[in-house]
């Protein structure tokens, strides 16, 4: 990938120095062309001393120069100052030789402040000046006499070539060092990229890039560390729920294989005891009708949470008072209460609080609640069951002052199978389900729930519903 964009990097600015190459040099005829323009409209180049010349210099019409500007002299043989019009760059009437002459080198160069049309008149022995001062100056233009000398046109032929190769080599320089920087800065954070982005592949899914960069790849960075953690997460939450899977069907066999066990077991001991007494085989029913009880109950829990599970599953909602709702469910099971010798304090408000509910599944909450605190508690224990409104919801609590459930065993009691104490539990004829579908069932309404405990202290059950 590396070598790929430093070459169409390279190949673009070559594309960029032909460009510029050819830009430099029509720039440079424009130019020309401008100079050759302008100096024929500059009124020095109209009144030069050749043009205004006459043998009688008294007759020489000066009016147009001193219009624009300029100023007309004429100095003779001796080198004095015999006529002057309009501007005068010659400070003395009288010039020495030298002085003369210096004045006609100077009057050459380029850069002065003031440009000279000198012209020498043969016949009369004068010379004319016409001077005009320098206006805009472009000095453009190439001048060849096929008359050069060998040795000059030489060396200003090579002249001319080296600065031209020098100009290409500089070019060429610039153009390297340029397109190396500019595919330095896109190979670095791509390669980057490329690194991070191969770890994720590779299952690593810890992999970010740190480019600190605040362009385009600032944001590709940000997209990429984000896509990244979404799929850590996300796998994360398929190995957790592939492992839940696992422990699922573990626990159903084995929750399955003890009554299942125990039936096979007595059925067959009483098939083949034929000289089994009436109070034997009573016993042994009563153990065949009670797992086989337990296996039911196990199997229907089963279907009615993987039922909750899945996407088709849908509550039948009706608008009711939660609180006469409550009074009248609770009815149901004072007499449990009673026969438990359970105390029992139950605060719900003298008022009219409607949410929406599905009636069936929400009475299987509240049985299911106040089952278990009947079931895993002894006689005195007191039950509270609290409902007020907060926070725009409905809060249920019910709570006990029992023997808990451990720290440990509560971060997970709302998952399929977890129990305090299976012994207990075989007994008592839980599955470890129950919890399980409360929490579905509070969810799938939009609601919440939590348990505060600790061993010995009893359980405390909060379900939080929307109001409507
Ligand atoms: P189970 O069918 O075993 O009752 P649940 O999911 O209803 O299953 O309850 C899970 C476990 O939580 C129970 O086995 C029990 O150990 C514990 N538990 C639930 N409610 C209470 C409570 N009020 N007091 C003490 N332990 C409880």
């Amino acid at each position: 990938m590396k070598s790929k964009i430093e070459s169409r990097f390279l190949a673009n600015y070559v594309l960029m120095f032909i460009i510029s190459t050819i830009v430099a040099i029509s720039a440079f005829m424009l130019l020309s062309f401008a100079s050759d323009v302008i100096s024929k409209n500059l009124v020095k180049n109209n009144y030069t001393a050749e043009s205004l010349m006459q043998d009688d210099y008294k007759i020489i019409d000066t009016t147009q120069v001193t219009n624009n500007g300029g100023g007309v002299q004429v100095i003779d043989t001796n080198y004095e100052l015999i006529y002057t019009a309009g501007i005068n760059t010659i400070s003395k009437d009288k010039l020495t030789t030298a002085e003369f002459t210096n004045f006609l080198i100077e009057s050459k160069s380029i850069g002065i402040d003031y440009s000279y049309s000198i012209e020498f008149n043969s016949r009369e022995q004068f010379w004319l000046v016409v001077t005009f001062p320098t206006s805009i100056r472009i000095d453009m233009d190439f001048a060849y006499n096929k008359d050069i000398h060998s040795v000059d046109k030489h060396a200003t032929i090579g002249v001319i070539i080296a600065v031209i190769l020098f100009y290409f080599l500089l070019l060429s320089i610039c153009t390297v060092i340029y397109s190396k920087l500019t595919s330095i800065s896109i190979i670095n954070p791509l390669k980057k990229l490329c690194n991070s982005a191969s770890r994720l592949k590779d299952g690593d899914y810890t992999s970010r890039v740190d480019l600190n960069l605040k362009n385009e790849f600032g944001e590709l960075e940000y997209i990429f560390n984000e896509m990244a953690e979404q799929i850590q997460k996300e796998i994360y939450l398929r190995k957790q729920s592939e492992e839940n899977r696992k422990r699922l069907i573990l626990d159903i066999s084995h929750d399955l294989k003890n009554p299942i066990a125990s039936i096979m077991g007595y059925a067959e001991f009483s098939l083949n005891k034929l000289d089994l007494s009436k109070q034997e085989h009573d016993e042994f029913m009563k153990i065949i009708y009670e797992n086989s009880m337990r296996a039911n109950n196990l199997v229907n829990e089963l279907f009615e949470l993987s039922r909750m599970e899945s996407s088709e599953y849908s509550l039948n909602k009706t608008s009711v008072d939660i609180c006469e709702y409550m009074r009248g469910e609770l009815g149901f099971f004072i007499n449990n209460l009673d026969k438990a010798g359970f105390i029992y304090e139950i605060k719900i408000p003298e008022k009219e609080i409607f949410i929406e509910i599905d009636l069936k599944q929400m009475s299987r909450v509240i049985q299911n609640l106040v089952a278990n605190a009947v079931k895993y508690n002894t006689k005195g224990t007191l039950l509270i069951i609290h409902l007020f409104e907060q926070d725009g919801g409905v809060v249920i609590i019910f709570k006990d002052n029992g023997i808990g459930i451990p720290t440990e065993i509560a971060k997970n009691i709302f998952q399929p199978f977890v129990r305090v104490d299976i012994a207990r539990n075989s007994q008592t004829g839980g599955t470890g389900l129950g919890l399980a579908i409360v929490k579905k069932i509070i969810e799938t309404h939009g609601g919440s729930i939590c348990v505060k405990t600790e061993v010995n202290c009893g359980c405390e059950f909060i379900i939080n519903m929307p109001q409507i």
